[in-house]
């Protein structure tokens, strides 16, 4: 058997009509549903309507992510996996997908909150707008683009972000920020879900396509977040400060610098930089146009960004950045 990206957004898309009969599925948008429990005793701690919801595809050439949403139904329609909370599975941008694409038009994962609504993806953005403010909790699945050593955690810090992830995988890597937005192009779906009350976090499980190991990771994050959103919704308080150490063993990292992408010149980032890896404090990541960029503090890499000089010159809008740098911080680094 090997994955197809159009037979996984089929077999996506048919779920409701395989539902098990203790499930009840309804749709909630295009390509996007939600799965709840036929009978529930579950009195929900929340005013929203959806206790999770689990995002993949948000950008269309990250593959792993509706292996994962596909891996989790079936776990649900077996009754492997219990539920007893409304879950919602969305695909975020199938359309790019199909065409092995980022996006079409633009990026969806910098749309949300955006007043303008021409674009394919400002559009779906609106949509799916509606759907992250009825959801308590999100975990959108993503890829990177260059190899990376392991999946890690990334969203914009809140407390209650940090204790749904350290809940759900103790041990992962975290990359967390806060202050500015991480991009100032357009929120992220899981900065809007914050912004309206529920909690939102972002999973990074490796380099982009079908891979086994990253889609078993995210099987495991999903169903783990499925548990966990459905003991906070019954009232338990996720206090992972509160849990000691052994909840707190995952690396942590934030910014240390980011690195942007010039307004002018060519481009030479050095072969062989990988998400994770090490580099030294006024080490060269490589050129513009000849002249050294040398990174302020070391770190270790992150989304290193690389185009050819052929992709460089036929671009019409200039990316924003080259790469992050991050350092490891401590819990107590966190902001209160
Ligand atoms: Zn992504």
């Amino acid at each position: 058997m090997s994955w197809i990206i159009a037979d996984e957004i089929d077999r996506f898309n048919s779920f409701p009509k395989k539902v098990a009969s203790h499930l009840a599925v309804e749709a909630v948008c295009e390509h996007g549903f939600v799965v709840k429990p036929r009978t529930s005793g579950t009195r929900l701690a929340t005013n929203k309507k959806f206790g999770l919801t689990i995002l993949g595809l948000t950008h269309g050439n990250e593959y792993a992510g509706v292996a994962v949403l596909n891996n989790v139904l079936a776990l649900i329609n077996s009754g492997v996996v219990k539920l007893e909370i409304p879950v919602v599975f969305v695909l975020g941008n199938p359309w790019a997908a199909l065409e092995n694409k980022r996006f079409l038009d633009r990026d969806l994962n910098r749309s949300f909150c955006r007043v303008e609504n021409a674009l394919r993806e400002e559009k779906r953005a609106d949509v799916l707008e509606g759907v992250l403010k009825d959801t308590s909790f999100l975990v959108d699945f993503h890829q990177v683009s260059r190899p990376s050593d392991r999946p890690f955690f990334i969203f914009p810090y809140t407390k209650a972000s940090y204790g749904f992830a350290r809940e759900i995988f103790p041990a992962m890597t975290m990359v967390t920020h806060w202050g500015d937005s991480f991009s100032s192009e357009g929120m992220c779906t899981d900065e809007f879900v914050n912004l309206e009350g529920g909690t939102g976090i972002s999973i990074e499980l490796g380099q982009n396509g079908f891979d086994v190991y990253q889609v078993a990771a995210g099987t495991e994050s999903a169903v783990k977040a499925i548990y966990t959103a459905n003991r906070a919704l019954k009232g338990e308080v996720l206090d992972a400060f509160s849990l000691g150490s052994s909840a707190n063993r995952g690396e942590l990292y934030s910014w240390a610098e980011i690195i942007k992408w010039p307004d002018a010149g060519i481009v030479d980032l050095k072969e062989g930089w990988i998400n994770f890896g090490a580099v030294k404090a006024g080490e060269a990541l490589g050129t513009i146009d000849g002249r050294l960029i040398n990174v302020r503090a070391g770190g270790r890499i992150l989304f290193p960004k690389y185009l050819t000089h052929e992709q460089q010159l036929q671009l019409t809008t200039r990316p924003t950045e080259l790469c992050r740098i991050m350092k490891p911080i401590a819990v107590s680094d966190l902001p209160s």
